[in-house]
């Protein structure tokens, strides 16, 4: 008897009518002779319609009662297809992201998983029940609700798969696999029989939000046998595994994009030791992540430096900025949020000489201009104008011919 768990995201529990649709599968797995763990998202909107309103109540919100408010969204949707399971007749149980024993770290808004005691779990498997968890949430050391960040239901789901030791864990999504682009912004994208964990991690990292970096994490580090799936077809989906299982290594998988962007640049900072350590320790202090950073050539014993974090984090970037050009002494900031990196990515291309080269002809070609670069093994990055990023994807999925992959 396999242990399966499958994760609906929100779009395929956005009305009742497809929260009937996704119990008909659980029942056709359950039926299939299979024990069933289902992760839920909240419904459609609904994550977003939740922070909508809690703006509304003013200009201050506060990160606990935020994650005790978005919470809800899984929890009503997990008692929903909970119900609709029970009037099929399929003994089913709903638990929260605690009653599932997922505790985190003691971060509000994209906490980490630490741990998951899976006994609760457990026992109503064995009682024969299809077990509903609310994705997105668990509970910190000091009993407080948590939120695992956007798109954090994939990493319950996979969270729970490998620490329940699961058979597979199945993403069912609006498309019906990962593609070698966003298929809502290339419209020749092609689906993808199999891709790498490393590559995954890649391209979930750089924009391709069909599934929360973390999850990819946790599937490598456990070995969790991953599949992206449509819950509105039966189409065979996307494999992510590892890559010695791989027939052959593509030179680019896939191109990713992130409108959620923006850049920071200091002007004429002294050209002295120590000042790179002052800008990022203290954005470090603050929970700001960098992505990218330039530094430029010195003048006259100075430099300017640019970098880019998440628009999420530029509000509050702001105030830090501030602090820290009084501090070095750097004669002005800039912040832009009319920015967005364009990526291709692919395990071939370590041992391929002329990838970059090959993707910057593509960008000059339709005289997209490029603000900063970055590379790793498997990847190559460029910052560009925002207005230009969908012809930007569609330049360099077609100069690296992704349109012909079978
Ligand atoms: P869910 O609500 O099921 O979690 P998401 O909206 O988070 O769904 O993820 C699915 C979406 O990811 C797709 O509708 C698609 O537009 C987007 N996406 C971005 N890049 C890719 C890609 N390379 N392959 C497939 N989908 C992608
Ligand atoms: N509902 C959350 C979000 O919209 C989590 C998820 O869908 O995975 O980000
Ligand atoms: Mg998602």
């Amino acid at each position: 008897m396999a242990l399966v768990v499958q994760k609906f995201g929100g779009s395929s529990v956005a009305s009742l009518e497809r929260i009937r649709n996704v119990a008909n599968r659980v029942m056709r797995e359950k039926e299939d002779g299979n024990r069933v763990v289902v992760v839920v998202s909240a419904m459609g909107d609904t994550t977003d319609e939740l922070i909508g309103l809690a703006r509304q109540t003013g200009p201050v919100l506060d990160d606990r009662e935020m994650d005790a408010l978005l919470a809800t969204g899984e929890q009503q949707s997990a008692a929903l297809l909970t119900l609709t399971l029970r009037n099929m007749g399929c003994d089913a149980i709903s638990l929260t992201g605690w009653q599932a024993g997922i505790l985190t770290e003691p971060v509000h808004g994209k906490a980490r998983i630490s741990k998951i005691t899976p006994e609760r779990i457990q026992k109503e498997l064995a009682g024969g029940k299809v077990v509903v968890v609310a994705g997105f949430q668990g509970l910190s050391p000091g009993g407080d609700v948590t939120t695992l960040g956007r798109g954090g239901s994939d990493t319950t789901a996979v969270a729970l798969a490998a620490v329940l030791g699961a058979d597979i864990c199945d993403i069912y999504t609006d498309v019906d696999g990962v593609y070698t682009a966003d298929p809502r912004v290339v419209k020749d994208a092609r689906k993808l029989p199999y891709v790498s964990y490393d590559e995954m991690l890649e391209l979930a990292s750089l924009g391709a939000v069909v599934l929360q970096p973390r999850a990819v994490e946790f599937a490598k580090l456990y070995g969790v046998k991953l599949q992206v799936r449509s819950s509105f077809s039966f189409a065979k989906g996307t494999s992510i595994m590892e890559v010695g299982q791989m027939e052959k290594e593509r030179i680019v998988t896939g191109v990713a994009h992130d409108l959620n962007v923006a850049k920071v640049t200091l002007f004429d900072l002294p050209d002295v030791p120590g000042i790179a350590k002052t800008i990022f320790k203290s954005l470090a202090r603050h929970g700001i992540n960098v992505d990218m950073i330039i530094q430029s050539g010195n003048r006259n014993g100075h430099n300017d430096i640019s970098f880019t974090i998440t628009r999420d984090d530029l509000p509050r970037a702001l105030t830090v900025v501030e602090q820290v050009r009084q501090e070095t002494g750097a004669s002005g900031a800039s912040f832009g949020e009319d920015v967005a990196k364009v990526s291709i990515v692919g395990a071939g291309m370590q041992s391929n000489p002329g990838v970059a080269a090959a993707m910057f002809e593509a960008l000059a070609d339709e005289e997209i201009n490029i603000q900063m670069i970055s590379t790793s093994e498997i990847k190559v990055s460029c910052v560009i104008d925002a207005v230009n990023v969908a012809k930007a994807v569609q330049a360099l999925h077609r100069k690296f011919a992704l349109d012909e992959v079978d």
